[in-house]
């Protein structure tokens, strides 16, 4: 029998380059290290976070079933990164917090800012502000789980923290717990990688609360461990007829990595979507942002912005606290060409962003191959399904021309390029894991703008 965990890893490794192609070996498993082996519990350490993502989703079968095999029991894998210190240093540290009072809930996880008074409501989010807005008044309501689901900078989490910082306005003694999906999958993470494994802290944390808000939802896809107990976590709660809100990028079957039984339970309550506001609602988020902070600014200033900035309110309300502080910083009173040159900065930040050369960028960072690669002649599987990929985001994502990607990619001719989107534009349709490298490429596309 095994009981250490370095000649675990040794066996496994060895399995494991027998079932992968030599670059897949080379790349992801054999640099691999074991932090700890307790039980079925086991813990690696990746050198990069993507390492870890590929892992957890390209590999994560096959490596359980490694590990299974081996010590012929049920494993539980968790991957960490060795740069993400939280979970490295986890054996040093209590797992999780033990949240006791409700003072702590309160303040410890909720944004004073979020409340129902700042969510300026339009067409584009009033069926998900009603139902939040009976959920804050009455905690009986079946609106049970409320799904709301929109695009980034929409008001989701401001919408679900309203939520929450209304049930407490009423009700102050009640437990209300503000976390994403991630902070709940780091702390499963931590709590089982902690030498002395006490699984209690963390279902205390999350079970004996009355409001659960979990954000962001679409990052539990694909982690096995992490749904599992989200799956547990949702069943305990909603027996005790405890309030869940969920948010996510998506709705439930849109999440094509998405266990089945997490997507029913989710649509057993309300799902709501939020959507790009419209001029007129847009106006009077800037309104209300300009009368909350006392900020002076002629009304056609403010016409100009809504008229030009609409791809989502986060952008909106930066474009104008880039104007505020510029105003600021000359001691001047803002006028309609500071705007502009606000409006200028933030188009020329999204072009940039949609470059072949940037997608290229992300794309090769999250295979973990060179650049020049996708520019390459190379036609090896491992090259030319990340080229494919890209060509086909520079499509969708940048709306370029199919010649100018075919120039962009070592001067490819652009039938070649067609075929590489029709390709993966089907792939998407039909197949989880294209669909979920190309959402998670376009998530990375985005936090790197
Ligand atoms: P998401 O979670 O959907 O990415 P956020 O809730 O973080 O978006 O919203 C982005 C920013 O826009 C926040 O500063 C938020 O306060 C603001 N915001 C979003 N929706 C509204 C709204 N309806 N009224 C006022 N501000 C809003
Ligand atoms: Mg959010």
């Amino acid at each position: 029998m095994i009981t250490d965990k370095n000649e675990l890893l040794t066996k496994a490794k060895d399995l494991l380059q027998g079932e992968l192609t030599t670059i897949a070996y080379t790349t992801w498993i054999k640099n691999l290290e074991i932090k700890s082996f307790k039980d079925n519990k086991i813990v690696l350490i990746a050198k990069s976070s993507m390492q870890k993502d590929a892992l957890e989703t390209r590999h994560y079968d096959l490596i359980c079933n490694t590990f299974n095999y081996i010590l012929n029991k049920n494993c539980e894998i968790t991957v960490i990164d060795e740069n993400d210190e939280s979970s490295m240093n986890s054996t040093k540290e209590e797992p999780v917090e033990d949240y006791t009072t409700t003072e702590n809930y309160s303040k410890t996880f909720l944004n004073p800012k979020y409340t129902f008074d700042t969510f300026v409501v339009g067409n584009s989010n009033k069926f998900a502000h009603a139902a939040g807005e009976n959920i804050a008044k009455d905690s009986t309501t079946n609106y049970n789980p409320l799904y709301i689901y929109g695009g980034v900078g929409l008001g989701k989490t401001h919408l679900m923290q309203a939520i929450g910082n209304g049930i407490l306005k009423l009700h102050p003694e009640k437990k209300v717990l503000y976390v994403t999906s991630e902070k709940f999958i780091n702390d499963l993470v931590n709590s089982i990688a902690n030498a002395n494994y006490k699984n209690e802290l963390f279902r205390n944390k999350y079970r004996n609360i009355d409001v659960l808000l979990i954000d962001d939802i679409q990052f539990i896809q694909g982690k096995k461990m992490g749904q599992e107990e989200f799956f547990n976590t949702f069943n305990d709660l909603y027996q005790q007829g405890k309030q869940i809100v969920i948010t996510s990028d998506k709705p439930p079957r849109d999440l094509p990595l998405l266990e089945e039984r997490l997507k029913s339970r989710f649509e057993w309550g309300i799902l709501a979507d939020i959507s790009m506001p419209d001029y007129e609602t847009r106006l009077a988020i800037l309104k209300k942002k300009v009368e909350q902070e006392n900020i002076i600014i002629e009304d056609f200033i403010l016409h100009t912005i809504a008229e030009n900035i609409n791809s989502n309110i986060r952008e909106l309300e930066g474009t104008l606290n880039k104007i505020v502080a510029y105003a600021q910083l000359t001691h001047s009173p803002i006028t309609i060409e500071m705007a502009q040159k606000a409006i200028d900065d933030m188009m020329i930040q999204k072009r940039k962003v949609l470059s072949s050369e940037f997608i290229q960028e992300v794309v090769a960072k999250y295979f973990n191959i060179d650049k020049s690669d996708l520019i390459s002649s190379k036609k090896s599987n491992d090259i030319a399904y990340p080229r494919q990929i890209a060509m086909y985001l520079c499509r969708s994502e940048a709306k370029l021309s199919y010649p100018k990607i075919g120039q962009d990619f070592g001067n490819r001719d652009h039938s070649t390029v067609m075929y590489a989107c029709e390709k993966i534009e089907k792939e998407v349709k039909e197949n989880s894991k294209t669909k979920l490298i190309v959402e998670s490429v376009k998530k990375l596309i985005q936090e790197n703008a």
